[in-house]
């Protein structure tokens, strides 16, 4: 198998290649056999925002943890490009899917430093090429300067950032985001929103980004998928969603926006 049948091209220093995502059909049930996900297909396309926005509890972690290889569908499939990931007598590990995930809560380890934190998943690389590598990516969140320094240094907004450096390190043709928000300050939101968009605008990454915050979606969000009781009610951009709600659920979740 060539290298570029294993993984995407890497083009430019730095530069992350963007591929699309797809869900076919996808079903999720727990043991309890209730229903998370029902049927969902849906894409997000090359270095596209794809915001999953919908009420707590309507299967949107579930569906980035099927896409990142932490959970498996019960029906369905998942491909990268024309790459099948996850499917019926499929599944490719995570470490083999360059899908980079960034938590809820930063999951940065305390006791490495910055540039370790950032180092960590690079695993295949050589020691001195990860050091490179992590550099890369965290001159891309505008954090070299604290390699050396250990993450309690760091204002919430910064360590968001570090994750995102973490995530973007590897090169991922896809970066899977969990309310990456939501634990930071609400006067620091707009700021490292606003951010985290420019370096995924510049690291040309597919981004799907989980939030229950329409206003929120509405801001990062090329289009936004709207999920109720794990199906997918309408997928558009902003204003589609706004203006053309499909049905009222759509509309009363953009009802309190201006
Ligand atoms: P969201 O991210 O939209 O809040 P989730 O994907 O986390 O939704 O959860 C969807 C549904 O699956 C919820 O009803 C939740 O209670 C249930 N669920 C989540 N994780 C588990 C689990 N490990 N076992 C059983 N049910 C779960």
């Amino acid at each position: 198998m060539s290298e570029t049948d294993e993984k995407p091209a890497r083009v430019t220093a730095g530069v992350t290649f963007a591929a699309r995502l797809a869900f076919e059909q996808v079903s999720h049930r727990f043991v309890s056999d209730q229903v998370t996900l029902e049927d969902v297909t849906l894409a997000a396309e090359p270095g596209e925002v794809l915001c999953l926005l919908g009420p707590s509890g309507s299967g949107k972690t579930t569906l980035l943890r099927i896409a990142a290889g932490i959970e498996t569908q019960s029906a369905g499939r998942v491909l990268l490009n024309d790459r099948e990931i996850a499917g019926p007598n499929v599944f490719l590990p995570p470490e083999q899917r360059s899908i980079g995930l960034v938590f809820q809560d930063f999951a940065l380890f305390p006791h490495l430093t910055i540039l370790d934190n950032v180092r960590f998943g690079l695993t295949a690389l050589s020691r001195e090429e990860a050091k490179g590598e992590a550099m890369i990516a965290l001159s891309r969140v505008g954090l070299e300067g604290y390699a050396g320094a250990y993450p309690h240094v760091l204002s919430g907004g910064e360590q968001q950032r570090v994750a995102l450096a973490r995530a973007l390190a590897p090169r991922p043709a896809v970066l899977l985001m969990d309310e990456p928000f939501s634990g930071l300050d609400s006067r620091l939101k707009d700021t490292v929103r606003a951010e985290t968009l420019a370096i995924l605008r510049q690291s040309r990454a597919t981004a799907i980004v989980v939030t229950h915050d329409a206003e929120e979606a509405m801001r990062l969000g090329d289009r936004i998928a709207l999920l109720r009781a794990g199906r997918l009610v309408q997928v558009g951009t902003a204003e589609e969603l706004y203006l053309r709600p499909a049905d009222l659920f759509v509309a009363g979740f953009f009802s309190e926006l201006n």
